[in-house]
């Protein structure tokens, strides 16, 4: 086995544990933050190997339900990791909190929109019964229920 084999050995292996990693961060909580603030462009500021562990240990051990004090207390892991400091996305399109308007409003059910998408096309891969990719057309009212229950209820 030469160093060459080695090398493309490890590059493997290396490779393997990127895209783990990637899995298991968009589970996370930093990661639903990223896409908040960053849509598509989330996939950028991607934490290191070591830090998406880190997170997923704190988050199971909040039961994957933090509360607002768990939460709270797990401070930086579960932010945005680019490393800026980010308003509510809303908020930040609106101006002034006092406000609510119409690229707010079109900003917050873009982003609700893509997080249930990913919500629940990750469901699907564990649970298709439960998370199917289509409804009866004459239950096609279905999709919506199951968004609003996705936003009011809404996973971290
Ligand atoms: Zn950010």
């Amino acid at each position: 086995m030469g160093l060459r084999d080695d090398i493309q050995r490890m590059a493997d292996e290396f490779s393997r544990e990127d895209n783990a990693s990637y899995n298991l961060w968009a589970w996370l909580p930093s990661h639903a933050a990223a896409q908040k603030a960053h849509g598509d462009h989330a996939g950028n500021f991607r934490p290191a190997i070591a830090d998406v562990m880190s997170e997923a240990c704190e988050f199971i051990s909040h039961r994957l339900h933090p509360t607002a004090e768990e939460r709270s207390k797990a401070g930086e892991l579960y932010e945005c990791p680019c490393g800026e400091p980010h308003e509510d996305a809303a908020q930040a399109a609106s101006g002034s909190p006092d406000e609510a308007t119409f690229d707010a409003f079109v900003a917050s059910m873009r982003t609700d929109i893509e997080r249930f998408a990913k919500h629940w096309q990750q469901n699907h891969r564990l649970k298709p019964q439960e998370f199917p990719l289509s409804f009866p057309a004459s239950d096609a009212g279905a999709w919506f229920e199951q968004f609003l229950a996705f936003v009011s209820h809404e996973q971290p």
